[in-house]
């Protein structure tokens, strides 16, 4: 795809994102670059795949009750800029080798999308699940909202989620074997994911409000008490690990089976 028409879209996306409120101001101005990244290597299929993982995660987290911490605790519904790099950034430096290595770029933006949007989907529909979430180590119930912690619902919600990208991509004429190939990478990075949430992601408990939190700074503004994990690990850097894993297992699976 031309490089304007690449801008032109992308600052489209952005500003209907920025006023569906399901995007910051920044966090718009910084789409505008990772869609700018997507689309100007893999045009049209890479449209389809940034579209459904946009607008379906926007849908379904709209919908769906939210128990994850991090939308209980602070940054809401809107995306800043860190939740839209850790979302999109290894897509868009991933789509970039499109231009060394021709065909590559739409399995691996597929695929590092789908693994943004297991994650996604199954956060927002683990929130309908009447059963406690387990924590993917350990297996024990834990309270909603807790990172590592997943349910059927959810890991369902996952499967709906890497499938409406991976689907959306190969319907705009992407290979069929792509198919399959982004809906289990999808799968294992979420399951990744869930994993480092539940082991290396930083823990923190407020002692002013006597809660636990997945943030340094509680919302209420009190410096929180790390009690486990990495404490420069947010919920960001993880989600960022996580597709940035499902952007190399892409390049891989475009070696092997394209
Ligand atoms: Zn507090």
């Amino acid at each position: 795809m031309d490089l304007p028409l690449a801008v032109g879209l992308s600052l489209g996306v952005a500003l209907l994102g920025w006023g569906l409120r399901g995007l910051t101001p920044a966090g718009a101005g910084t789409a505008v670059l990772v869609g700018t990244g997507i689309l100007w290597p893999t045009g049209w299929e890479g449209m389809a795949a940034l579209g459904a993982f946009f607008f379906g995660a926007s849908a379904i987290s709209r919908v769906a009750p939210d128990k994850s911490v991090a939308a209980v605790d602070a940054k809401g519904h809107r995306r800043d800029p860190w939740q839209v790099l850790a979302n999109g950034g290894s897509a868009a430096l991933g789509a970039l080798l499109e231009f060394l290595l021709p065909g590559s770029g739409i399995w691996i933006v597929t695929a590092s999308l789908a693994t943004a949007a297991a994650d996604t989907w199954a956060t927002s529909t683990g929130g309908w699940s009447r059963v406690a979430p387990r924590d993917v180590i350990t297996g024990r119930p834990v309270p909603a909202g807790t990172s590592g912690g997943i349910t059927w619902l959810g890991s369902l919600g996952a499967l709906a989620g890497a499938a409406s990208v991976a689907g959306a991509a190969i319907l705009v004429h992407a290979p069929r074997v792509l198919f399959p190939a982004a809906l289990t990478i999808g799968m294992l990075g979420m399951l990744a994911d869930s994993v480092l949430g539940a082991t290396l992601q930083g823990r923190f408990h407020c002692g002013a409000c006597n809660r636990p939190t997945e943030r340094r700074v509680h919302r209420c503004g009190q410096a929180a008490t790390p009690v486990g994990g990495l404490a420069w690990l947010s919920n960001d850097g993880v989600n960022a690990l996580a597709t940035a894993g499902g952007a190399g297992l892409g390049l891989l699976a475009w070696h092997f089976f394209s």
